[in-house]
């Protein structure tokens, strides 16, 4: 065996530049890279081979593969940047911007259509000479029921109709709440309105969800009486839902009014034909409302021989429902992008 065979560095140079040559993408250049310098490559040969070479060749022949080593490095490292550049050049000629292409649409958000039904009806409210004041979602049980004067043993009170989050605090079951700490507040005569979401531990189904939001008002001062709030409520019906609407007031019973009366609309669907939605009566029922009970006036300190006052409540997304035909209520809060983009 002869010792220039294997280190015959000009052969190895040339068979590499012809390698060098014919490659032309990034994987083939890595291919030559692991081939020539990988742990199991061909410079990692030469050196094993020098291991038996003649010992007085040694240094000069491991000189001489170091720099033959640089060399192949460095050109390999002149081709590979060559083509990646021309990969940039050939993916930037790909994506060239078009100035022409007409741009693609972006999604404007929006408010969600509860707090557009909100915003619809407390609008009104203002319009009518309400003031809006806001209130807590979490209350005391006291404030959410005793104050409005709901009885000791109301079954509303119970641990199953509501959320408690200790034995003092729930989540709030209705706006009305927001009533006596505004007495106790202000003095009358006041004209306000309070909107928000209410909690209920109810089962939740296609009329009935755990929560929803509510929008509740009332107007304390001298010879408060029934017929401004029906004026009103009238007022606010046409408003909301065209001039051809029609109310009617039933007698009902609410702890915190005496007397109750239950709102109701003419069907704005069916123009009272008839339909699914109105059950074919005509009429749906759209809110409670009443006379401040004297007790409530009480627990608001003042005086209900020398002041009286009208409250109502009504429910923002039965409002919704009734107003864009929406069949379930569940579909208000699944935050479904192919529903809220309808609004
Ligand atoms: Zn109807």
């Amino acid at each position: 065996m002869t010792t220039h065979k294997p280190f015959d560095l000009p052969s190895l140079k040339k068979e590499f530049h012809e390698k060098l040559q014919r490659a032309n993408s990034s994987e083939e250049l890595e291919e030559i890279r692991v081939c020539y310098f990988g742990k199991k490559g061909m410079i990692q040969d030469l050196m094993g081979a020098l291991r038996s070479a003649p010992k007085d060749q040694i240094p000069l022949l491991g000189k001489e593969i170091n720099i033959f080593k640089e060399q192949l490095i460095k050109e390999l490292e002149q081709k590979i940047n060559s083509v990646q550049e021309k990969d940039l050049s050939a993916a930037l000629e790909k994506e060239k911007f078009d100035v022409t292409l007409p741009s693609r649409l972006r999604t404007q958000a929006h408010p969600h259509p509860v707090l557009e039904t909100i915003e619809k009806m407390t609008d009104i409210l203002r319009s009518l000479g309400l003031k809006e004041v806001h209130s807590n979602e979490i209350e005391e049980e006291m404030v959410n029921f005793d104050l409005l004067n709901f009885p000791q043993d109301h079954p509303a009170k119970d641990m199953q109709d509501t959320f408690y989050l200790n034995e003092k605090m729930l989540l709030r079951t209705h706006t009305t709440t927001f009533q006596v700490p505004m007495m106790r507040r202000y003095e009358p005569p006041m004209a306000l309105f309070c909107a928000g979401r209410v909690f209920r531990n109810e089962e939740v189904t296609s009329r009935s969800h755990q929560q929803f939001s509510q929008i509740d008002a009332f107007h304390l001062g001298k010879g408060v009486n029934l017929s401004d709030l029906l004026s009103l409520l009238k007022l606010f019906y046409k408003k909301l839902f065209g001039d051809s609407v029609l109310l009617r007031f039933r007698k009902s019973y609410f702890p915190f009014t005496e007397p109750s009366v239950e709102i109701d609309i003419s069907c704005i669907r069916c123009a009272q034909a008839g339909c699914p939605i109105c059950k074919h009566t005509g009429w749906l029922e759209v809110a409670g409302a009443g006379m401040i009970h004297p007790n409530v006036i009480k627990a608001g300190g003042h005086d209900p021989a020398v002041f009286t006052g009208w409250a109502f409540g009504m429910g923002v997304d039965r409002t919704l429902m009734l107003l864009h035909n929406i069949p379930d209520i569940r579909m208000l809060w699944e935050s479904d992008a192919r529903f809220l983009n309808q609004f």
